[in-house]
């Protein structure tokens, strides 16, 4: 979709940090990290925001929790644990409107939301 960061990033139009890709999905390292670890997963194909999963598209959702899950087992952070976080929408404070999955760790997280 044009004008769309993730899809320019997932087109390679712009550069990321790239740590997993596969046929569904792309996870690059946050441009502004909030804690040692923050790596976002997107979906390779535009879906706006959580409000827009459907039947249709929710195998996209799934793989992008596979794809969590062997990410955070690769990069060492799975046994300490980790939080995933999906904004959507005004209220929940989303800057991106391309569907996206902050995985968070490598430290203590607050125990508050973020
Ligand atoms: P949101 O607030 O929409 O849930 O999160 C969007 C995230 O995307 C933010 O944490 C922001 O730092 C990140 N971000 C925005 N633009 C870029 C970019 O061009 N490259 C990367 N790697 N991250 C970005
Ligand atoms: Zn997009």
């Amino acid at each position: 979709m044009e004008d769309c960061i993730f899809c320019k990033i997932i087109a390679g139009d712009i550069p990321s940090q790239k740590v997993y890709e596969d046929e569904y999905v792309l996870a690059f390292r946050d441009v502004n990290p909030v804690c040692a670890f923050h790596v976002l997963v997107v979906p390779k194909i535009h879906i706006c925001c959580a409000n827009k999963i459907t039947e249709e598209n929710s195998l996209y959702v799934a793989k992008i929790f596979e794809a969590i899950a062997k990410i955070t087992k690769a990069e060492g952070i799975a046994e300490d644990g980790y939080r995933v976080i999906n904004n959507c929408g005004t209220h929940g404070g989303q800057t991106v409107k391309h569907l996206h999955f902050h995985i968070l760790g490598g430290e203590q997280l607050p125990m508050n939301i973020l």
